[in-house]
């Protein structure tokens, strides 16, 4: 990885390691529902215990805004952790503090130690010193797996990185920038990049950043609507975001003096606005009617999509095309995603949405690599430098 140290540069045995992963799972009364984001962590803990080391996870979970909530307990996480690795896995109920003091220093070899959800402190977000220092004093050595935190600048990411003598990237992180470097770097061309989802301001930076060395653009989901509407396009009842609609005619005329081809839907699968249960219908053009709002791509838009797909030999897919939670409206969102399952170039997906989409269609082990970070790879690939990854100590 870009001239940082990872975990193996690291001498283990005997030390305690502070790991920083990304526990931020889904859970439903008490229980995880997605395990991706703990299985991707599996790799670096289990080279630490191979290695003597002794690992002290810390993640933070959902929003409690600095104070103690009882359902955002990483708790249960510990339990799924356990039926997942072979290791004893005990759990303290602070981050910080004597009973984590206490916890760290009980920490026998072969054992690992999950600390409580992080943001149960404000200091957390605030990258407050003296909280970054009571972390650092838990253990010996740092390693941040969390890529789905690493646009953060938070105590535990950043802050935390100061008063470790060495802070290196773990396995997943080292995977997560070696792929996405792949997009920004010298990609294999035809390149071709396919963006969703709901908010155009999410993604912009992005399509700015990749467009020099983009031969397509594929604009679909919600998004679409504000560039249909910004050439004059009429779209109906559809979501659409003013504030961008210049945003949107700047990018278009870029795309072209750049020589990307943008692709736009040209019809659509429509619903009556505010009629339930409506009956879907497709459109004959790339308008809508008054009244009526689209909720997934059409099927000549999905064959001009696969068709551009079928000859590119990298593969950038970000964002759902349709309402996809909503079968059939995920019809599109999944022939789309079954087309890039089936090149036979560089293929990666990203985005928490996107992601969620392949692993519901069974397609994730099809693609190069699906990204667990759904904010940190947006800002990776456009062109930020994530604070996670800037702090880790430089490999000399
Ligand atoms: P990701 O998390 O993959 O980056 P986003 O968060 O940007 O994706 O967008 C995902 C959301 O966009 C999903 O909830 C999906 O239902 C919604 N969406 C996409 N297209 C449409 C559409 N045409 N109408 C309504 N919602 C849509
Ligand atoms: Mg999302």
């Amino acid at each position: 990885m870009t001239g940082k140290l990872t975990v193996e540069d690291l001498s283990l045995e005997g030390r305690r390691v502070f790991v920083r992963v990304d526990y931020n799972v889904p859970l439903k009364e008490s229980a995880v529902t997605d395990d991706r984001r703990i299985r991707a962590s599996l790799a670096t803990i289990e080279h630490i215990l191979r290695s003597g080391g002794r690992p002290l996870l810390a993640s933070h979970l959902g929003r409690p805004k600095g104070r103690k909530v009882q359902e955002l307990s990483l708790r249960p996480v510990a339990g799924t952790l356990a039926s997942l690795i072979r290791a004893r896995v005990r759990f303290v109920e602070d981050c910080v503090g004597p009973e984590a003091e206490r916890a760290s220093a009980a920490l026998r070899e072969g054992e690992v130690l999950l600390l409580e959800n992080l943001r149960f402190h404000p200091e957390e977000e605030k990258n407050d010193e003296s909280f970054a220092r009571q972390l650092a004093s838990l253990a010996d050595l740092y390693v941040n797996d969390a890529f789905g935190a690493a646009h953060r600048a938070h105590a535990s990411t950043a802050g935390i990185c100061k008063f470790m003598s060495q802070a290196a990237a773990g396995f997943l992180m080292e995977r997560e920038i070696k792929m996405l470097s792949r997009l920004i770097g010298e990609p294999e061309r035809p390149y071709v990049a396919i963006l969703g989802g709901a908010k155009v301001s999410d993604k912009i930076p992005v399509a700015r950043n990749l467009l020099p060395c983009l031969d397509g653009l594929l604009v679909g989901g919600a998004m679409s609507f504000t560039f249909l509407k910004a050439r004059g396009v009429p779209v109906g009842a559809s979501l659409v975001e003013r504030d961008q609609m210049d945003v949107a005619v700047s990018l278009l005329r870029d795309a072209a003096s750049q020589g990307a081809r943008v692709l736009l839907p040209e019809d659509h699968i429509v619903i009556p606005a505010g009629v339930e249960p409506a009956t879907p219908r497709p459109t004959l053009g790339p308008g809508i009617e008054e009244g009526q709002r689209g909720v997934d791509v059409g099927p000549r838009t999905v064959a001009a999509f696969r068709s551009a797909i079928s000859t590119a030999r990298t593969i950038l897919w970000n964002g759902p095309l349709g309402w996809f939670e909503h079968p059939p409206f995920d019809l599109g969102t999944r022939q789309i995603a079954e087309e890039i399952a089936c090149s036979r170039g560089f293929t990666v997906v990203g985005g928490g949405d996107s992601a969620a989409a392949v692993s519901a269609f069974g397609l994730e082990s099809r693609f190069s690599h699906v990204s667990t970070g759904g904010g940190a790879s947006l800002e990776f690939l456009s062109g930020a430098t994530l604070p996670g990854v800037g702090a880790l100590t430089d490999r000399r």
